[in-house]
Protein backbone atom coordinates (compact mmCIF):
# COMPACT_ATOMS: atom_id res chain seq x y z
CA UNK A 1 0.00 0.00 0.00
CA UNK A 2 1.53 3.34 -1.08
CA UNK A 3 2.21 6.06 2.10
CA UNK A 4 -0.44 8.03 0.00
CA UNK A 5 -3.16 5.39 0.44
CA UNK A 6 -2.42 5.46 3.96
CA UNK A 7 -2.53 9.58 4.81
CA UNK A 8 -5.57 9.52 3.41
CA UNK A 9 -7.27 7.14 5.53
CA UNK A 10 -9.61 8.45 8.53
CA UNK A 11 -7.62 7.76 12.09
CA UNK A 12 -9.47 5.24 14.11
CA UNK A 13 -10.10 8.34 16.83
CA UNK A 14 -12.32 10.15 14.62
CA UNK A 15 -13.89 7.50 13.21
CA UNK A 16 -14.75 6.38 16.50
CA UNK A 17 -15.90 9.74 17.51
CA UNK A 18 -17.64 10.48 14.35
CA UNK A 19 -20.07 7.27 15.26
CA UNK A 20 -20.49 7.99 19.10
CA UNK A 21 -21.41 11.29 17.65
CA UNK A 22 -24.05 10.41 15.49
CA UNK A 23 -25.22 8.11 18.09
CA UNK A 24 -26.05 10.89 20.60
CA UNK A 25 -27.23 13.68 18.28
CA UNK A 26 -29.60 10.94 16.92
CA UNK A 27 -30.48 9.95 20.57
CA UNK A 28 -30.87 13.95 21.14
CA UNK A 29 -32.90 14.53 17.89
CA UNK A 30 -35.54 11.86 19.38
CA UNK A 31 -35.68 13.04 22.70
CA UNK A 32 -36.44 16.52 21.31
CA UNK A 33 -39.59 15.60 18.87
CA UNK A 34 -40.74 13.45 21.82
CA UNK A 35 -40.24 15.58 24.35
CA UNK A 36 -40.53 19.16 22.90
CA UNK A 37 -42.03 18.62 19.39
CA UNK A 38 -44.72 15.89 19.79
CA UNK A 39 -45.57 16.38 23.33
CA UNK A 40 -48.45 18.39 22.41
CA UNK A 41 -50.12 16.86 19.65
CA UNK A 42 -49.50 13.61 21.80
CA UNK A 43 -51.15 15.00 25.09
CA UNK A 44 -54.40 16.48 22.88
CA UNK A 45 -54.86 12.67 21.35
CA UNK A 46 -54.83 11.17 24.68
CA UNK A 47 -57.22 13.27 26.20
CA UNK A 48 -59.38 13.35 23.22
CA UNK A 49 -59.18 9.91 23.53
CA UNK A 50 -60.55 9.64 27.14
CA UNK A 51 -62.80 12.01 26.86
CA UNK A 52 -64.58 9.85 24.44
CA UNK A 53 -63.80 6.90 26.21
CA UNK A 54 -65.57 8.71 29.33
CA UNK A 55 -69.18 9.20 26.90
CA UNK A 56 -69.10 5.55 25.58
CA UNK A 57 -68.86 4.37 29.50
CA UNK A 58 -71.88 6.45 30.26
CA UNK A 59 -73.66 5.50 27.20
CA UNK A 60 -73.22 1.82 27.84
CA UNK A 61 -74.67 2.54 31.57
CA UNK A 62 -77.36 4.91 30.82
CA UNK A 63 -80.45 2.96 31.93
CA UNK A 64 -78.47 0.47 34.82
CA UNK A 65 -77.83 1.09 38.22
CA UNK A 66 -74.57 1.54 37.60
CA UNK A 67 -74.32 5.20 36.22
CA UNK A 68 -73.79 7.27 39.04
CA UNK A 69 -70.84 4.76 39.74
CA UNK A 70 -69.91 5.63 36.19
CA UNK A 71 -70.13 9.16 36.44
CA UNK A 72 -68.82 9.24 39.61
CA UNK A 73 -65.62 7.42 38.52
CA UNK A 74 -65.18 9.01 35.01
CA UNK A 75 -65.35 12.59 36.74
CA UNK A 76 -63.01 12.11 39.78
CA UNK A 77 -60.35 10.17 37.85
CA UNK A 78 -60.79 12.04 34.36
CA UNK A 79 -60.84 15.72 35.80
CA UNK A 80 -64.39 15.90 33.20
CA UNK A 81 -67.57 17.80 33.47
CA UNK A 82 -70.12 15.51 32.25
CA UNK A 83 -73.78 16.58 31.67
CA UNK A 84 -76.88 14.56 30.63
CA UNK A 85 -80.20 15.18 28.81
CA UNK A 86 -82.96 12.95 28.36
CA UNK A 87 -85.09 13.94 25.46
CA UNK A 88 -88.36 12.70 27.09
CA UNK A 89 -87.87 14.13 30.69
CA UNK A 90 -86.12 17.80 30.90
CA UNK A 91 -83.55 16.30 33.75
CA UNK A 92 -80.36 17.55 33.35
CA UNK A 93 -77.54 15.81 35.52
CA UNK A 94 -74.71 17.89 35.67
CA UNK A 95 -72.01 18.21 38.19
CA UNK A 96 -72.27 21.07 40.17
CA UNK A 97 -68.56 22.31 39.70
CA UNK A 98 -68.03 22.51 35.95
CA UNK A 99 -68.56 26.06 34.22
CA UNK A 100 -67.39 24.32 30.81
CA UNK A 101 -70.92 24.03 29.73
CA UNK A 102 -72.47 27.07 30.74
CA UNK A 103 -68.87 28.55 29.34
CA UNK A 104 -70.11 27.55 26.19
CA UNK A 105 -73.38 28.61 25.71
CA UNK A 106 -76.89 26.99 24.83
CA UNK A 107 -76.85 27.64 21.27
CA UNK A 108 -73.36 26.02 20.92
CA UNK A 109 -74.24 23.25 22.84
CA UNK A 110 -77.92 22.42 21.03
CA UNK A 111 -75.27 23.29 17.79
CA UNK A 112 -73.25 20.19 18.94
CA UNK A 113 -75.93 17.69 19.59
CA UNK A 114 -77.17 19.01 16.16
CA UNK A 115 -74.11 17.83 14.28
CA UNK A 116 -74.28 14.25 16.86
CA UNK A 117 -78.17 13.47 15.55
CA UNK A 118 -76.96 14.29 11.77
CA UNK A 119 -73.79 11.89 12.01
CA UNK A 120 -73.66 8.32 11.39
CA UNK A 121 -72.27 7.00 14.50
CA UNK A 122 -74.35 9.54 16.15
CA UNK A 123 -71.79 11.73 18.24
CA UNK A 124 -69.80 14.92 17.76
CA UNK A 125 -66.39 15.79 18.99
CA UNK A 126 -65.09 19.28 19.28
CA UNK A 127 -61.87 21.08 20.55
CA UNK A 128 -62.77 24.90 21.48
CA UNK A 129 -60.07 27.28 21.52
CA UNK A 130 -61.15 30.29 23.82
CA UNK A 131 -58.31 33.19 23.33
CA UNK A 132 -60.25 35.43 25.82
CA UNK A 133 -58.88 33.45 28.49
CA UNK A 134 -55.14 33.63 27.61
CA UNK A 135 -53.55 35.95 29.11
CA UNK A 136 -51.26 38.49 27.03
CA UNK A 137 -48.43 36.21 25.49
CA UNK A 138 -49.87 33.13 27.20
CA UNK A 139 -51.41 29.98 25.03
CA UNK A 140 -55.23 30.13 24.64
CA UNK A 141 -56.86 27.68 26.54
CA UNK A 142 -58.20 24.73 24.90
CA UNK A 143 -61.37 22.72 26.12
CA UNK A 144 -62.48 19.55 24.13
CA UNK A 145 -66.73 18.78 24.18
CA UNK A 146 -67.62 15.70 23.34
CA UNK A 147 -71.42 14.68 22.76
CA UNK A 148 -72.86 11.47 22.28
CA UNK A 149 -76.51 10.40 21.43
CA UNK A 150 -77.94 7.04 22.74
CA UNK A 151 -81.23 5.39 22.77
CA UNK A 152 -82.06 4.64 26.45
CA UNK A 153 -85.25 3.11 27.60
CA UNK A 154 -87.37 6.61 28.00
CA UNK A 155 -86.25 7.71 24.67
CA UNK A 156 -82.82 9.55 23.65
CA UNK A 157 -80.30 10.94 26.04
CA UNK A 158 -77.59 13.23 24.96
CA UNK A 159 -74.44 12.41 27.20
CA UNK A 160 -72.19 15.89 26.87
CA UNK A 161 -68.72 15.13 28.35
CA UNK A 162 -66.05 17.94 28.64
CA UNK A 163 -62.38 18.46 29.64
CA UNK A 164 -59.60 21.24 29.51
CA UNK A 165 -56.04 20.42 27.69
CA UNK A 166 -53.78 22.31 30.04
CA UNK A 167 -51.79 24.97 28.08
CA UNK A 168 -48.15 22.89 27.70
CA UNK A 169 -46.12 26.06 26.79
CA UNK A 170 -44.04 26.19 30.16
CA UNK A 171 -43.29 22.81 30.30
CA UNK A 172 -41.98 22.68 27.17
CA UNK A 173 -39.73 25.43 27.49
CA UNK A 174 -38.58 23.57 30.88
CA UNK A 175 -38.13 20.34 28.56
CA UNK A 176 -35.99 22.65 26.21
CA UNK A 177 -33.81 24.30 28.72
CA UNK A 178 -33.81 20.74 29.84
CA UNK A 179 -32.67 18.98 26.77
CA UNK A 180 -30.03 21.81 26.14
CA UNK A 181 -28.52 20.84 29.22
CA UNK A 182 -28.50 17.22 28.39
CA UNK A 183 -27.00 17.87 24.51
CA UNK A 184 -23.56 19.32 26.42
CA UNK A 185 -23.48 16.83 29.59
CA UNK A 186 -23.83 14.06 26.25
CA UNK A 187 -21.56 15.85 23.86
CA UNK A 188 -18.94 15.82 26.52
CA UNK A 189 -19.80 12.21 27.48
CA UNK A 190 -18.53 11.69 23.60
CA UNK A 191 -15.76 13.23 23.45
CA UNK A 192 -14.40 11.90 26.97
CA UNK A 193 -15.55 8.25 25.67
CA UNK A 194 -14.07 8.49 22.01
CA UNK A 195 -10.72 9.56 24.19
CA UNK A 196 -11.54 6.22 26.33
CA UNK A 197 -12.16 4.23 23.35
CA UNK A 198 -9.64 5.32 21.51
CA UNK A 199 -7.32 4.68 24.16
CA UNK A 200 -8.08 0.78 24.70
CA UNK A 201 -8.31 0.30 21.11
CA UNK A 202 -5.77 2.54 18.83
CA UNK A 203 -3.13 2.59 21.11
CA UNK A 204 -2.51 -1.05 21.77
CA UNK A 205 -2.49 -1.11 18.08
CA UNK A 206 -0.06 1.75 17.30
CA UNK A 207 2.44 -0.41 20.06
CA UNK A 208 1.72 -3.69 17.79
CA UNK A 209 2.21 -1.59 14.39
CA UNK A 210 5.89 -0.11 16.19
CA UNK A 211 6.90 -3.48 17.21
CA UNK A 212 5.66 -5.20 13.81
CA UNK A 213 8.23 -2.76 12.22
CA UNK A 214 10.98 -5.41 13.32
CA UNK A 215 9.53 -8.12 11.68
CA UNK A 216 11.43 -7.86 7.93
CA UNK A 217 14.34 -9.14 10.44
CA UNK A 218 12.11 -11.99 11.50
CA UNK A 219 12.54 -10.67 15.28
CA UNK A 220 8.73 -9.68 17.23
CA UNK A 221 8.56 -8.03 20.93
CA UNK A 222 5.36 -8.32 22.26
CA UNK A 223 4.50 -4.96 24.20
CA UNK A 224 2.50 -6.27 27.24
CA UNK A 225 0.67 -2.89 27.50
CA UNK A 226 -0.90 -3.91 24.03
CA UNK A 227 -1.81 -7.29 25.29
CA UNK A 228 -5.32 -5.00 26.44
CA UNK A 229 -7.73 -7.49 24.66
CA UNK A 230 -8.49 -10.74 23.17
CA UNK A 231 -8.13 -9.07 19.07
CA UNK A 232 -4.88 -7.81 20.19
CA UNK A 233 -3.86 -10.52 21.75
CA UNK A 234 -4.28 -12.84 19.01
CA UNK A 235 -2.80 -9.77 16.77
CA UNK A 236 0.36 -10.62 18.78
CA UNK A 237 0.40 -14.19 18.30
CA UNK A 238 0.18 -14.30 15.10
CA UNK A 239 2.52 -11.75 14.12
CA UNK A 240 5.26 -13.49 16.75
CA UNK A 241 4.77 -16.70 14.75
CA UNK A 242 5.19 -15.06 11.43
CA UNK A 243 8.46 -13.57 12.87
CA UNK A 244 9.67 -17.27 13.91
CA UNK A 245 8.63 -18.71 10.47
CA UNK A 246 10.89 -15.37 8.78
CA UNK A 247 13.46 -16.64 10.76
CA UNK A 248 13.04 -19.75 9.99
CA UNK A 249 12.35 -19.46 6.19
CA UNK A 250 15.87 -17.44 5.98
CA UNK A 251 17.61 -19.42 7.95
CA UNK A 252 16.49 -22.03 5.36
CA UNK A 253 17.49 -19.94 2.44
CA UNK A 254 20.99 -19.33 4.01
CA UNK A 255 21.16 -23.18 4.77
CA UNK A 256 20.19 -24.03 1.29
CA UNK A 257 22.52 -21.67 -0.12
CA UNK A 258 25.34 -23.28 1.99
CA UNK A 259 24.63 -26.07 1.04
CA UNK A 260 24.06 -26.27 -2.27
CA UNK A 261 27.20 -24.68 -2.75
CA UNK A 262 28.66 -27.34 -0.64
CA UNK A 263 26.66 -30.26 -3.09
CA UNK A 264 27.82 -28.41 -6.64
CA UNK A 265 31.62 -27.62 -5.36
CA UNK A 266 32.30 -31.31 -4.48
CA UNK A 267 32.00 -32.89 -7.62
CA UNK A 268 33.23 -30.03 -9.33
CA UNK A 269 36.20 -30.04 -7.20
CA UNK A 270 36.58 -34.29 -8.58
CA UNK A 271 35.85 -33.39 -11.79
CA UNK A 272 38.20 -30.60 -12.11
CA UNK A 273 41.06 -32.96 -9.78
CA UNK A 274 40.50 -35.81 -12.18
CA UNK A 275 40.59 -34.20 -15.26
CA UNK A 276 43.69 -32.00 -14.14
CA UNK A 277 45.11 -35.67 -12.87
CA UNK A 278 44.53 -37.53 -16.43
CA UNK A 279 46.29 -34.23 -17.86
CA UNK A 280 49.02 -34.05 -15.91
CA UNK A 281 49.49 -37.84 -15.68
CA UNK A 282 49.82 -40.29 -18.83
CA UNK A 283 49.63 -42.80 -16.73
CA UNK A 284 46.11 -42.18 -15.29
CA UNK A 285 43.95 -41.69 -18.01
CA UNK A 286 42.22 -44.77 -17.23
CA UNK A 287 38.14 -46.06 -17.34
CA UNK A 288 37.89 -45.67 -13.46
CA UNK A 289 39.17 -42.22 -13.70
CA UNK A 290 36.86 -41.34 -16.43
CA UNK A 291 33.98 -43.06 -14.91
CA UNK A 292 34.52 -40.93 -11.39
CA UNK A 293 33.94 -37.75 -13.79
CA UNK A 294 31.15 -39.42 -15.23
CA UNK A 295 29.49 -40.29 -11.84
CA UNK A 296 30.18 -36.85 -10.25
CA UNK A 297 28.68 -35.29 -13.79
CA UNK A 298 25.79 -37.31 -13.03
CA UNK A 299 25.29 -36.40 -9.51
CA UNK A 300 25.51 -32.06 -10.70
CA UNK A 301 23.20 -32.90 -13.08
CA UNK A 302 20.87 -34.70 -10.69
CA UNK A 303 20.97 -32.09 -7.96
CA UNK A 304 20.81 -29.33 -10.62
CA UNK A 305 17.30 -31.21 -11.91
CA UNK A 306 16.01 -31.52 -8.22
CA UNK A 307 16.74 -28.08 -7.47
CA UNK A 308 14.51 -26.98 -10.68
CA UNK A 309 12.27 -29.24 -10.29
CA UNK A 310 11.08 -28.67 -6.42
CA UNK A 311 11.05 -24.97 -7.38
CA UNK A 312 8.80 -25.83 -10.31
CA UNK A 313 6.73 -27.76 -8.32
CA UNK A 314 6.48 -24.75 -5.47
CA UNK A 315 5.44 -22.74 -7.81
CA UNK A 316 2.74 -24.64 -9.23
CA UNK A 317 4.52 -25.10 -12.66
CA UNK A 318 4.05 -29.08 -13.03
CA UNK A 319 1.02 -31.04 -14.25
CA UNK A 320 1.06 -34.45 -13.45
CA UNK A 321 0.49 -36.79 -16.18
CA UNK A 322 -1.80 -39.47 -14.66
CA UNK A 323 -2.22 -42.67 -15.33
CA UNK A 324 -3.55 -46.12 -14.07
CA UNK A 325 -0.23 -47.76 -13.56
CA UNK A 326 0.54 -51.33 -11.89
CA UNK A 327 2.23 -49.99 -8.75
CA UNK A 328 3.70 -53.84 -7.43
CA UNK A 329 5.35 -54.10 -10.93
CA UNK A 330 7.16 -50.45 -10.23
CA UNK A 331 8.33 -51.77 -7.15
CA UNK A 332 9.59 -54.73 -8.32
CA UNK A 333 11.42 -53.03 -11.25
CA UNK A 334 12.58 -49.96 -9.09
CA UNK A 335 14.33 -52.69 -6.45
CA UNK A 336 16.54 -54.51 -9.10
CA UNK A 337 18.31 -51.11 -8.57
CA UNK A 338 19.25 -52.00 -5.65
CA UNK A 339 20.40 -55.39 -5.70
CA UNK A 340 23.89 -53.57 -6.14
CA UNK A 341 23.35 -52.73 -2.41
CA UNK A 342 23.03 -56.48 -1.60
CA UNK A 343 26.05 -57.65 -3.61
CA UNK A 344 29.02 -55.01 -2.99
CA UNK A 345 27.61 -53.51 0.47
CA UNK A 346 26.17 -56.52 2.20
CA UNK A 347 22.47 -54.69 2.37
CA UNK A 348 19.40 -56.82 3.62
CA UNK A 349 17.17 -55.81 1.47
CA UNK A 350 13.51 -57.29 2.26
CA UNK A 351 10.59 -56.53 -0.01
CA UNK A 352 7.11 -57.83 0.70
CA UNK A 353 4.66 -57.40 -2.17
CA UNK A 354 0.54 -58.44 -1.78
CA UNK A 355 -1.17 -59.09 -4.74
CA UNK A 356 -0.90 -57.28 -8.44
CA UNK A 357 -2.75 -53.63 -7.74
CA UNK A 358 -3.36 -50.86 -10.38
CA UNK A 359 -3.70 -47.52 -8.94
CA UNK A 360 -4.03 -43.72 -10.63
CA UNK A 361 -0.64 -41.28 -10.71
CA UNK A 362 1.84 -40.30 -12.08
CA UNK A 363 4.08 -42.92 -12.35
CA UNK A 364 7.34 -41.17 -12.72
CA UNK A 365 7.14 -39.27 -10.06
CA UNK A 366 5.85 -41.60 -7.50
CA UNK A 367 8.72 -43.68 -8.18
CA UNK A 368 10.85 -40.82 -7.02
CA UNK A 369 9.22 -40.70 -3.82
CA UNK A 370 9.34 -44.44 -3.93
CA UNK A 371 13.35 -44.18 -4.40
CA UNK A 372 13.69 -40.72 -2.50
CA UNK A 373 12.27 -43.00 0.56
CA UNK A 374 14.50 -46.02 0.07
CA UNK A 375 17.71 -44.31 -0.66
CA UNK A 376 17.16 -42.15 2.85
CA UNK A 377 16.34 -45.83 3.88
CA UNK A 378 19.88 -47.22 2.92
CA UNK A 379 21.86 -44.20 3.63
CA UNK A 380 20.47 -43.97 7.24
CA UNK A 381 20.31 -47.47 8.34
CA UNK A 382 23.38 -47.21 10.19
CA UNK A 383 25.24 -50.43 11.13
CA UNK A 384 21.83 -52.90 10.65
CA UNK A 385 22.13 -52.33 6.87
CA UNK A 386 18.09 -53.90 6.99
CA UNK A 387 15.18 -52.63 5.24
CA UNK A 388 12.01 -53.85 4.89
CA UNK A 389 9.96 -52.48 1.89
CA UNK A 390 5.94 -53.66 2.06
CA UNK A 391 3.20 -53.22 -0.10
CA UNK A 392 0.05 -54.04 2.34
CA UNK A 393 -3.12 -53.96 -0.01
CA UNK A 394 -6.87 -53.88 0.96
CA UNK A 395 -9.86 -53.36 -0.32
CA UNK A 396 -10.34 -49.89 -1.30
CA UNK A 397 -5.99 -49.04 -0.89
CA UNK A 398 -2.74 -50.18 -1.09
CA UNK A 399 -0.08 -48.83 1.25
CA UNK A 400 3.59 -48.56 1.05
CA UNK A 401 5.91 -48.54 3.62
CA UNK A 402 9.43 -48.21 3.56
CA UNK A 403 11.58 -49.04 7.34
CA UNK A 404 14.73 -48.72 8.26
CA UNK A 405 16.49 -49.67 11.50
CA UNK A 406 19.02 -46.93 11.46
CA UNK A 407 20.10 -43.85 13.76
CA UNK A 408 16.25 -42.90 13.93
CA UNK A 409 14.25 -39.48 13.87
CA UNK A 410 13.68 -37.52 17.22
CA UNK A 411 10.03 -37.14 17.52
CA UNK A 412 10.54 -33.10 17.67
CA UNK A 413 12.07 -33.41 14.24
CA UNK A 414 9.58 -35.45 12.32
CA UNK A 415 7.23 -32.50 10.78
CA UNK A 416 10.88 -30.41 10.18
CA UNK A 417 12.54 -33.28 7.60
CA UNK A 418 9.61 -32.64 4.99
CA UNK A 419 11.00 -28.76 4.38
CA UNK A 420 13.24 -28.32 2.22
CA UNK A 421 17.36 -28.65 3.03
CA UNK A 422 16.48 -29.97 6.55
CA UNK A 423 18.55 -31.85 8.29
CA UNK A 424 18.44 -33.38 11.59
CA UNK A 425 22.01 -33.67 11.65
CA UNK A 426 23.31 -29.94 11.40
CA UNK A 427 26.84 -30.66 9.85
CA UNK A 428 25.90 -31.25 6.67
CA UNK A 429 27.00 -34.55 5.50
CA UNK A 430 27.30 -35.96 1.66
CA UNK A 431 25.52 -38.60 1.43
CA UNK A 432 26.22 -41.61 -0.89
CA UNK A 433 22.89 -40.64 -3.31
CA UNK A 434 20.14 -37.80 -2.74
CA UNK A 435 20.41 -34.11 -3.74
CA UNK A 436 19.59 -33.25 0.47
CA UNK A 437 16.31 -31.67 -0.89
CA UNK A 438 14.73 -35.55 -1.61
CA UNK A 439 11.42 -35.46 1.60
CA UNK A 440 10.59 -31.77 0.22
CA UNK A 441 10.23 -33.02 -3.44
CA UNK A 442 8.52 -35.89 -1.93
CA UNK A 443 6.13 -34.24 0.24
CA UNK A 444 5.27 -31.98 -3.08
CA UNK A 445 4.64 -35.14 -5.32
CA UNK A 446 2.62 -36.44 -2.36
CA UNK A 447 0.38 -33.45 -1.95
CA UNK A 448 -0.19 -32.73 -5.52
CA UNK A 449 -1.54 -36.38 -5.70
CA UNK A 450 -3.98 -35.55 -2.31
CA UNK A 451 -2.19 -38.78 -1.09
CA UNK A 452 -1.82 -39.28 2.40
CA UNK A 453 1.47 -40.05 4.14
CA UNK A 454 3.88 -40.05 7.07
CA UNK A 455 6.81 -41.49 9.12
CA UNK A 456 6.93 -43.33 12.41
CA UNK A 457 10.31 -43.37 13.78
CA UNK A 458 12.21 -43.81 17.14
CA UNK A 459 15.44 -42.54 17.97
CA UNK A 460 17.48 -45.39 17.88
CA UNK A 461 15.39 -48.03 16.45
CA UNK A 462 14.96 -46.94 13.19
CA UNK A 463 12.26 -45.21 10.85
CA UNK A 464 9.36 -46.54 8.36
CA UNK A 465 8.17 -44.18 5.76
CA UNK A 466 4.78 -44.62 3.81
CA UNK A 467 2.13 -43.15 1.91
CA UNK A 468 -1.05 -44.32 0.88
CA UNK A 469 -2.94 -45.06 -2.65
CA UNK A 470 -6.09 -45.87 -3.47
CA UNK A 471 -6.70 -48.93 -5.88
CA UNK A 472 -8.30 -48.49 -8.64
CA UNK A 473 -10.92 -51.56 -9.52
CA UNK A 474 -10.43 -53.67 -12.13
P1 LIG B 1 18.95 -35.84 2.55
O1 LIG B 1 19.55 -35.84 1.20
O2 LIG B 1 19.66 -35.00 3.53
O3 LIG B 1 18.64 -37.22 3.00
P2 LIG B 1 16.05 -35.58 2.54
O4 LIG B 1 15.15 -34.45 2.20
O5 LIG B 1 15.81 -36.84 1.81
O6 LIG B 1 17.52 -35.06 2.36
O7 LIG B 1 15.90 -35.83 4.10
C1 LIG B 1 15.90 -34.76 5.00
C2 LIG B 1 16.43 -35.17 6.36
O8 LIG B 1 15.52 -36.09 6.98
C3 LIG B 1 17.74 -35.90 6.30
O9 LIG B 1 18.83 -35.02 6.27
C4 LIG B 1 17.73 -36.71 7.58
O10 LIG B 1 18.14 -35.90 8.67
C5 LIG B 1 16.25 -37.05 7.77
N1 LIG B 1 15.90 -38.38 7.28
C6 LIG B 1 15.31 -38.71 6.12
N2 LIG B 1 15.11 -40.05 6.03
C7 LIG B 1 15.58 -40.59 7.16
C8 LIG B 1 15.69 -41.94 7.68
N3 LIG B 1 15.24 -42.98 6.99
N4 LIG B 1 16.24 -42.09 8.90
C9 LIG B 1 16.69 -41.04 9.59
N5 LIG B 1 16.64 -39.76 9.18
C10 LIG B 1 16.10 -39.53 7.97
Amino acid sequence: MSVTALKKKTSIRWKIGKYLFVFAAGLIGLLFLFQVVLLEPMYQRSKVQSVRNIGNDIARAIDSEKLDDVLFLTMMQNDACVMIRYDSAPVTIQNQSCTAFSDLGNEAINEMIGFARLSRNKSYMMINENSYDALDGSEPLKTIYYTRIVQGNAGNAVILVSSNISPLSATTRTLTVQLMYISGIILISVCFLTFMIYRGIASPLSRINEAAKSLPKGTYQIDPKSNRYREAEELNTTLSEAAADIQKADKAKRDLLSNVSHDLRTPLTMITGYGEMMRDLPGEKTDENLQVIIDESKRLNNLVNDLLDLSRMQENKITLNEAPFDITEMIETEMRKYDVYHYQDNFDIDVHLGDHVTVNGDRKRIEQVFNNFVINAINYSGNSRHIIIREIVSDKNVKIEVQDFGEGIPEDKLNDIWDRYYKVDKKHVRTTQGSGIGLAIAREILDLHHLQYGVQSKVGEGSKFWFIMPVLKS
